[in-house]
């Protein structure tokens, strides 16, 4: 068995939903079939050890209940660790409720505010409306190809961002950040933000390998070699065709 792979899974238990899950397995995957041992963390409320293991973190989505009961963990004892990982190397991915609590803070509809972390700069309020659909996304990670991410958003969260972070993208279908700027996501350091649940990896392998590629540079390794994404492909192909009618429904 080769070099260990860890992936960490904040708060499994309260912030996944939308099939983030499948997030995790994809990373795992992945990993194993570059040869890597490849292993989950799961780091839930309270003291967790091993976070200094980890080469990605994965944060998920949550409703408003669940934010509430991971925000004041997340600031006591997850953010310290956090930092100190994100400072040796590792990379983080974050889903919606994930994403808006590593900004500044999100703010509930009805204008409860949990404070975040700050590791990006966004601050998120909700609206009433919630914004529902698929969403493909038109990125500006140079080095993707194809260019295109798609997904399914679900959320009254309206993030904007601040001038240190920049977003993953702009929204060729759906809503993203708030709905107004067609921006989606956020790209700051050593963290990856987006609205894109589904789960967002499996239909998206090259996204995947650039979350792995990110995490081994600390390890002086910048290629991976290839594998059959046909199948991931495919799917992510027919996101794309239901996007087009969906956008041709919409622009006659
Ligand atoms: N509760 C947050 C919102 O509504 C996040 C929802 C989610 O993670 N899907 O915006």
């Amino acid at each position: 068995m080769g070099d260990k792979f860890t992936v960490g899974w904040l708060y499994p238990d309260l912030m996944n939903i939308y099939g983030d899950r499948g997030n995790i397995l994809t990373l795992l995957k992945r990993a194993e079939w570059r040869g890597f041992d490849a292993r989950l963390v799961e780091l839930g409320r309270g003291a967790t050890k091993q976070m200094d293991e980890v080469d990605i973190f994965f944060f998920g989505g949550g409703q408003d209940r669940e934010q509430a009961l991971v925000y004041e963990d997340l600031l006591e004892f997850k953010q310290p660790p956090l930092e100190q990982a994100v400072k040796n190397g590792a990379v983080i991915l974050a889903v919606c409720g994930g994403y808006q609590l590593l900004g500044s803070y999100y703010q509930t509809a009805d204008g409860e505010r949990y404070p975040g972390i700050g590791m990006i700069d966004v601050r998120t309020e909700a609206g009433k409306k919630r914004f529902i659909g698929d969403i493909v996304v038109e990125t500006e990670i140079a080095t993707l190809e194809p260019k295109t991410l798609v997904g399914f958003e679900n959320h009254s969260g309206r993030t904007l961002l601040g001038p240190k972070a920049r977003p993953l993208g702009k929204t060729l279908l759906g809503h993203g950040n708030n709905g107004a700027d067609h921006m989606e996501g956020c790209l700051q350091g050593a963290v990856l933000g987006t609205y894109m649940h589904g789960s967002l990896l499996p239909k998206n392998p090259h996204l995947a390998d650039y979350l792995i590629r990110s995490a081994l540079i600390k390890r002086g390794v910048d290629e991976l070699s290839p594998l059959d994404d046909s199948v991931e492909l495919a799917a992510h192909e027919r996101i794309l065709q239901r996007a087009q009618h969906h956008l041709h429904l919409q622009h006659r």
